[in-house]
């Protein structure tokens, strides 16, 4: 064996490997450059999803011809100098690592002048071999043109998602740079079309209109504490605009967009018991720290960060966003009741539609037929007498598999579940799951039949929503509409709604769109339009069911089982949760002493 030293061109695209992972980590990348540069306006046009074209224009301090062609070498860099500096990093870059391994995987395009320099200069590079400075007109500032990313690896598109989905991280990081530095105008357009831009020297409660929508940034409010050292500025959004994507939560460390374990863990634990588990309230917050206290230099991309005093910044972060909640200084707009889940309205007279069924329920005058035509009480009567009675059994159980036939309604436990006598004992149903599971079988029936039932609104709603949010709108407007959604794009980041699928009439338009977009981001990348429309459903159908905590009358009750147990499904809600728990009558009979 012999060890050769790796040519420059091959270190190069190790380190691309790294650094450059999609589109959107190019344009961090470059955007970041310009930030470094002092620009007060930056301008990024995006064509394929990033994988055609890149460019990012800035008014910052340019660079001269030499700079203009060193920057293509490998850590060639203007921001440290010596070792100490990676210490104290007051710059978003500093191992000069960007611009050569974007060079070795693009063809790229640099022209740049400085303030005082009569002309620019223009550098090209193109699969890593880099061009000689020639002199061109040019505006003060820098432009960074890259095309045909991976054009020369193409394992490296095989990683790749849709172009829709690429487009969405372009999105999501251009948006992340603007909320991190509202001091710039940060502009972005896509395919030609602006998606938004933010003013320059604005506060950064102009920044969340222009990227997160009206709607949110006038539901937020701000925070702005500090402690040890540590300040906590930003704003908080309201437990009612909480999704399941971390994405909702930006977290900025000294000016650069970061993921943190210890933020997100201490917003949580701030949120804790108004924001159901598994989801997160949107926050916009900057947390700026010593340079010497973190260590920006854990992940290629410069995109995590560890702090020295973990516990200090896990505190700071809880207390100013706790504080906050609890009315504390600056939540004159949030109050903690107003963050906690609405409780659930009176249900509205035929909220199941029980007006145009008829009467009755499966195992009186004509029994349901389930699985393969058999007879649910004759089913239920198998599985019963299946058990071995001589093991320990659960005295409560899921009821999966063992089908069930609820003959009598006993009544409402806790305004949540429904309470039934079967042929084989006590039956539990989870009204909300059960409710659930009825809505998502219709809105998938009727994406598949073509025929969707939709419900106009009496006034069409125009929606706010994020740049990001409202783009995932705009590219699934055909599989929408196939539910029974009428929504159009309309202006940069509004929706106008319409009508929405049967049944989910009762769900605030912004809250159906919110569903939309949620179950879109839950679809795997690549996903056909069919589980698209399956994931939208789900979501959906989780915002239109009742709620638990919801008063039915009998007769709602009465619908809402029969309905129940014609669907594919009776016992298992989409999300794997149990619909109905049986208590069966042998093991009360055990309990009381009487087996
Ligand atoms: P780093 O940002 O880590 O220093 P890069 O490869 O991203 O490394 O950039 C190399 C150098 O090129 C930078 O240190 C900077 O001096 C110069 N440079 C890159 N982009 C710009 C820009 N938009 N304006 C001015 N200088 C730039
Ligand atoms: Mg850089």
């Amino acid at each position: 064996m012999r060890i050769i030293l790796l040519s420059q061109d091959i270190a190069n695209k190790i380190a691309a490997g790294e650094v450059v992972e999609r589109p959107a980590s190019v344009l961090k990348e470059l955007a970041e450059n310009s930030i470094d540069a002092g620009a007060a306006s930056i301008q990024i046009d995006v064509l394929g999803g990033g994988l055609e074209q890149i460019s990012v224009t800035d008014d910052g301090c340019g660079m001269s011809p030499e700079d203009a062609q060193r920057a293509f070498e490998r850590h060639a860099t203007s921001k440290i100098s010596a070792a100490e500096d990676l210490f104290s990093i007051g710059t978003l870059g500093f191992r000069g690592e960007a611009l050569p391994s974007i060079a070795s995987v693009a063809r790229v395009v640099l022209i740049t002048r400085e303030q005082e320099a009569a002309e620019g200069t223009m550098v090209t590079a193109e699969g890593g071999l880099v061009g000689k400075p020639s002199p061109v007109g040019a505006p003060r500032g820098t432009t960074v043109t890259v095309r045909d990313l991976f054009f020369n690896t193409p394992a490296r598109l095989k990683y790749l998602r849709s172009i829709a989905s690429e487009t969405r991280r372009v999105i999501d990081v251009a948006g992340r740079l603007a909320l991190a530095h509202p001091e710039a105008s940060v502009s972005l357009s896509v395919g030609g079309k602006t998606v938004f831009t933010t003013p320059r020297g604005g506060s950064l409660r102009e920044a969340i209109v222009s990227v997160l929508g009206i709607d949110l940034a006038k539901a937020m409010a701000p925070i702005d504490r500090s402690q040890q050292g540590i300040s906590v500025r930003g704003f908080i959004g309201p437990a009612k605009f909480a999704k399941s994507a971390r994405d909702v939560q930006q977290i900025f460390v000294n000016g650069r967009p970061v993921s943190s374990k210890t933020a997100w863990a201490a917003i949580d634990r701030a949120y804790d018991r108004t924001v159901p588990p598994g989801k997160h309230a949107p926050v916009v917050l900057s947390i700026e720290v010593d340079p010497s206290m973190v260590d920006v230099n854990v992940h290629p991309a410069k995109s995590e960060v560890r702090f020295a005093a973990d516990s200090q910044v896990y505190s700071a972060v809880y207390n100013a966003v706790s504080a906050a909640l609890r009315g504390g200084a600056g939540a004159a707009e949030i109050q903690p009741e107003a963050l906690a889940e609405a409780p659930a309205a009176v249900i509205a007279d035929d909220r199941f539609g029980w007006a145009r069924e008829p009467w009755g329920y499966p195992g009186t005058a004509n029994p349901v037929r389930y699985a393969g035509g058999r007879d649910l009480a004759s089913a239920a009567f198998d599985g019963a007498s299946q058990r071995d009675s001589s093991a320990p059994e659960p005295a409560v159980e899921a009821a999966v598999g063992a089908a069930v036939v609820p003959v009598r309604i006993i009544g409402q436990l806790s305004d949540t579940y429904i309470l039934a006598e079967s042929t084989n004992g006590l039956v539990i149903v989870d009204q909300h799951v059960a409710h659930e599971r009825i809505l998502v079988d219709q809105f998938r029936q009727e994406y598949a039949m073509g025929t969707p039932s939709s419900q106009l609104l009496l006034a069409p709603a125009v929606v706010e929503l994020s740049a990001a949010d409202a783009q995932l709108i705009a590219d699934n407007l055909a599989t929408l509409s196939k539910m029974g959604f009428d929504v159009d794009v309309f202006g940069v980041n509004s929706i106008v709604v319409r009508g929405v699928p049967t049944h989910s009439e009762d769900v605030a338009p912004e809250d159906a769109l919110a569903a939309a977009v949620e179950g879109i981001v839950a679809a795997p990348p690549g996903s056909d339009p069919v589980s698209m429309a399956d994931h939208i459903a789900i979501s959906l159908a989780c915002k239109a069911a009742v709620k638990a905590g919801g008063r039915l009358r009998p007769e709602e009750m009465e619908s809402l089982l029969e309905r129940l147990f014609r669907t594919s499904d009776p016992y298992r809600c989409p999300h794997g949760r149990p619909i109905v728990v049986v208590i069966q009558g042998d093991d009360l009979a055990r309990s009381f002493g009487r087996k």
